[in-house]
C-alpha cells in the first residue's frame, strides 16, 4: 500500500496522464497529493528541481512529466523532444535520489521498442535492435529514464520501476491537428466534418498501420496498482493485448462521432512504424487488466471534446 501520511508528487499534473492518476488517487482517498504547475516549477531547471525535492520530501513520485506529441510533433520538433525529455529525467530522478524518494513510477512509451520487433512486444526486446526514426529522439530519451531506473536501483537500492504505456487517449488529450496523436486527431477531424457537412475525412498515411489503444484510466489505475505493491525494479507494459489499424480506428471514430461521409487517405503523410502491440502478460500475471473497451473510451472521449468546446 500507499502511505497515505507520505506526500505523493504527480510531476505532470496537468497532463492527460498526471490529470487520470490525480483524479484516481483523490477517488481512493490519498490526500497529500503535491503538484506545481510548469509556471510554478520549471523541471528542465536542475537548481530549482533540487530546491523543491529537498524541502519537499515526497514519498513517491509519479514521473509523468513529458514532452510528447503524435508522429509529426516528433518527426519536426525532434530537438525539443529529446532535450526537455531528458532534462526532465535527468533532473528529478537525480533530485529524488539525492532527497531520499524511494520510490518512482516512471512513464516510458511503447517507441522505445525496435522498429521491427517480434508482435507482441515483451519487455525484454527492448535495445535489441534500431528504433523507428520519426519518434526516435523522444525514444533515445526515455529509453535514458528507464536506464536511469534501473542504474540507481543497481547501485543505491531504490525502487524506480517503468511503465511503458501504448498508445494513450482520453479527456485533458490534445486535439491539435498538427501535433496530436492519431485518435485524438481523428476525433477533431470528424467531428468538424460533421459540422461542415464535408464528403469525407482525411486520415493520414495508409491507414495500413496497426496500433493499440488504451483509455487513460485504465493507465492510471495501471501506474496506481504497480505503486501499490512493493515492486523493486523493472519495466511494464501497459496496454489492452489488442490491436487495430489506422483505417478501422477510423471508421469506429466517424460512428462514434455520427458522421456519414468517407475516409480519405493521404500517403503523402508518414506511417510510422507498422505495428505497435504489446505484450502484456507481465502486468497480467500481476493480477491487472485493462476495464474500458475501444469504443466506450472513445464515446467518453468525444464527450470530453464536446465539453471543452462548449465551455
Ligand atoms: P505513432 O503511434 O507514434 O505513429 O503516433 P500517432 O498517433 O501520431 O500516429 C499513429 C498512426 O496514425 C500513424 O500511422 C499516422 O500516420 C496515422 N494517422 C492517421 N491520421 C492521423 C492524424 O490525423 N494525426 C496523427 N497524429 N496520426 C494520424
Amino acid at each position: 500500500m500507499i502511505d497515505k501520511k507520505t506526500k505523493i508528487y504527480i510531476a505532470g499534473h496537468r497532463g492527460m496522464v498526471g490529470s487520470a492518476i490525480c483524479r484516481q488517487l483523490s477517488s481512493a482517498g490519498y490526500s497529500n497529493l503535491l503538484t506545481r504547475t510548469h509556471a510554478e516549477l520549471d523541471l528542465t531547471d536542475q537548481s530549482a528541481v533540487n530546491e523543491f525535492l529537498k524541502t519537499e520530501k515526497p514519498g513517491y513520485i509519479f514521473l509523468s512529466a513529458a514532452k510528447v506529441g503524435g508522429i509529426h510533433a516528433n518527426n519536426t520538433y525532434r530537438a525539443e523532444f529529446i532535450y526537455q525529455n531528458l532534462m526532465i529525467e535527468l533532473n528529478l530522478i537525480h533530485a529524488a535520489w539525492q532527497a531520499g524518494v524511494k520510490r518512482i513510477l516512471f512513464l516510458g512509451s511503447s517507441c522505445i521498442y525496435p522498429r521491427d520487433c517480434p508482435q507482441p512486444i515483451k519487455e525484454e526486446y527492448l535495445l535489441t535492435g534500431p528504433l523507428e526514426q520519426t519518434n526516435e529522439p523522444y525514444a533515445i530519451a526515455k529509453i535514458a529514464g528507464i536506464k536511469m531506473c534501473e542504474s540507481y536501483n543497481r547501485q543505491y537500492g531504490t525502487q524506480y520501476v517503468s511503465v511503458m504505456p501504448t498508445n494513450l487517449f482520453g479527456p485533458d488529450d490534445n486535439y491539435d491537428l498538427e501535433n496530436s496523436h492519431v485518435l485524438p486527431a481523428l476525433i477533431r477531424k470528424a467531428h468538424e466534418a460533421k459540422i461542415r457537412g464535408d464528403k469525407e475525412v482525411v486520415v493520414w498515411g495508409s491507414g495500413k498501420p496497426m496500433r493499440e489503444f488504451l483509455y487513460v484510466d485504465d493507465m492510471a489505475n495501471a501506474c496506481i496498482f504497480l505503486m501499490e505493491l512493493d515492486i523493486s525494479d523493472g519495466i511494464y507494459n501497459i496496454g489492452t493485448g489488442e490491436d487495430i489499424t489506422i483505417g478501422e480506428l477510423a471508421q469506429s471514430v466517424i460512428d462514434v462521432v455520427g458522421f456519414n461521409g468517407d475516409v480519405a487517405f493521404d500517403t503523402d503523410k508518414p506511417d510510422g512504424t507498422p505495428r505497435k502491440l504489446l505484450n502484456i502478460d507481465r502486468m497480467r500475471a500481476l493480477g491487472w487488466k485493462p476495464q474500458t473497451s475501444l469504443r466506450n473510451g472513445i464515446a467518453m472521449a468525444y464527450a470530453d471534446f464536446l465539453s471543452k468546446e462548449v465551455g
